[in-house]
């Protein structure tokens, strides 16, 4: 038996799977224990976290009052980090060669059935004009596993490609990147290379199920992949995003990893991740999601992003196209802080849409709206979105960036670069309707920055931004 320990390197130790079940074992037996649950959210007010026992509690929790409770304080802790804003980003795939055997995943090795496309850099050039030719300034890489024809070199040429596109007024900030788990060495690279965030999903945290759902390929290598954030932050990397796919195994047990994986961040780096990713398992060619029979409905996913929200405030959470627009508009006031908005998930599929009936996409996009069609329907709902990516441009990642969270004054550049990238999104992109509306929220909300001196400067900027004037940011 492994023992538990958070500031153990050794995935077992900090994953431990006796902890778990106790946790689950714990969290049952508390369902319905009014006072423990009154305790818990009363630390939860404090808007300092959880720890997974006591989150595990919330997210069994039984009885429908405290379950109002828990909803309506996730709530108030996402108005209080993140106000109304919620940044967009986009998935830019490079490669759908893997040489990896994932269940779940079309891109598995396996698969003959989906032709096998690796961008060039002018492919990836083209790609990313239409990218910006939307608005975005903010990608995140995708490439399946494979050291002969996506080798690390490749990876690196490519964000030098994308960073150094100028298209119009458009321009990629920021490029966060989603590559299987690699060597300290080359996270060193990425880190030089300029990304933002890595992002890994563990995809399960029970090791068990992990190897039968890995069966063939370097992924199979349970403590590889679930030690991969510490390489990344011994390479350098401080922001680390993290996430699960929710329908694979056990949504407690997974809800339960998720937040040790966070606790041992914190406990060994001093940082927890930057970002939590919430994807639940999609149709895609050769994937039925209903062989896997762990899938979770919408009540239960909304609980599953208000407790996180409830346990890890200072963590960004990010929900993708694979959820409808009903879905999305009912997580996004419970603590999600960054949507994908037009995305393709094929790749070269913003350059050349694939037919329906010949899809290599890595999973069916439900939200299939144009970006512009999203912002308008944030700005409907009242929330900015946000085209910002000044935090590590400015140096403010790991550490330094969470002590500026937790004191609250992250607050103090968010809205104001919020406004100013939407300005720009609406000068450079938007539809007349989109345009109108987007003006107005931004008149309105200025008001909101509560220092004069900041308000003057950021109505300065605006007035250069309509002068053809970008990149303003605090
Ligand atoms: S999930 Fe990633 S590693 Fe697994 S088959 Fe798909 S692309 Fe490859
Ligand atoms: S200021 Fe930093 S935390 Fe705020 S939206 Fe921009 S990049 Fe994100």
């Amino acid at each position: 038996m492994m023992m538990y320990n958070p500031k153990s390197t050794c995935a077992e130790e900090f994953i431990s799977h006796e902890e778990i079940m106790d946790t689950l074992a714990y969290a049952s037996a508390n369902s319905a224990n009014r006072e423990l649950i009154d305790q818990i959210l009363a630390k939860a007010r404090e808007r300092k976290g959880l720890s997974h026992r006591e989150a595990a509690v919330l997210l069994d929790c039984q009885l429908e009052d405290k379950n109002q409770e828990i909803f309506q304080l996730a709530q108030e802790i996402k108005k209080d980090f993140y106000g109304n804003r919620i940044v967009m980003f986009a998935p830019l795939y490079l490669s759908n060669y893997c040489i990896n055997g994932c269940v779940y995943c079309p891109y598995h090795a396996k698969n003959k059935h989906i032709p096998r496309k690796k961008l060039t850099q002018e492919e990836i050039r083209q790609e990313v004009i239409a990218l910006q030719d939307m608005g975005h300034k903010r990608l995140a890489l995708e490439t399946g596993e494979d050291p002969t024809n996506n080798p690390i070199e490749y990876v690196l040429e490519s964000i030098k490609t994308i960073y150094g596109i100028k298209h119009k007024n458009g321009a990629i900030r920021r490029v966060n990147v989603n590559i299987a788990a690699t060597t300290v060495e080359n996270y060193r690279k990425l880190k030089e290379a300029g990304i933002g965030t890595y992002i890994l999903f563990q995809e399960t945290y029970h090791k068990e199920s992990y190897e039968k759902l890995h069966p063939t390929g370097p992924k199979h290598d349970y403590r590889y992949h679930t030690e991969a954030m510490d390489r990344a932050m011994e390479g350098g990397i401080d922001d680390v995003g993290c996430g699960v796919l929710f329908g694979l195994e056990l949504y407690r047990y997974e809800f339960a990893g998720l937040l040790m994986h966070a606790e041992h961040l914190e406990a060994v780096y001093g940082v927890g991740p930057h970002t939590i990713s919430v994807p639940r398992i999609r149709r895609a060619d050769d994937i039925d999601p209903d062989v896997f029979d762990n899938g979770i409905d919408d009540d239960t996913f909304a609980k599953i992003v208000a407790c996180i929200r409830v346990a890890v405030p200072y963590t960004g959470m990010i929900i993708s196209t694979r959820e409808s627009k009903t879905c999305r508009e009912r997580v996004l006031h419970l603590g999600i802080s960054q949507i994908s908005g037009g995305s393709r998930t094929s790749v070269g599929g913003y350059v050349d849409p694939e037919p329906e009936e010949e899809s290599s996409e890595q999973f069916e996009v439900s939200d299939k709206r144009s970006l512009d069609e999203v912002v308008n329907w944030l700005i409907g709902m009242g929330y900015i979105p946000s085209f910002c990516t000044a935090c590590y441009r400015e140096g403010r990642t790991g550490d330094r960036f969470m002590s500026l969270c937790k004191a609250g004054q992250i607050h103090n550049c968010c809205l104001p670069n919020a406004l100013m990238t939407l300005k720009e999104y609406l000068m450079d992109y938007a539809s007349e309707d989109t345009k109108e509306k987007g003006m107005g929220l931004i008149k309105q909300e200025l008001d909101n920055i509560p220092k004069e001196k900041v308000r003057k400067i950021v109505e300065e900027r605006l007035t250069e931004i309509e002068k053809g004037n970008r990149d303003f940011r605090f």
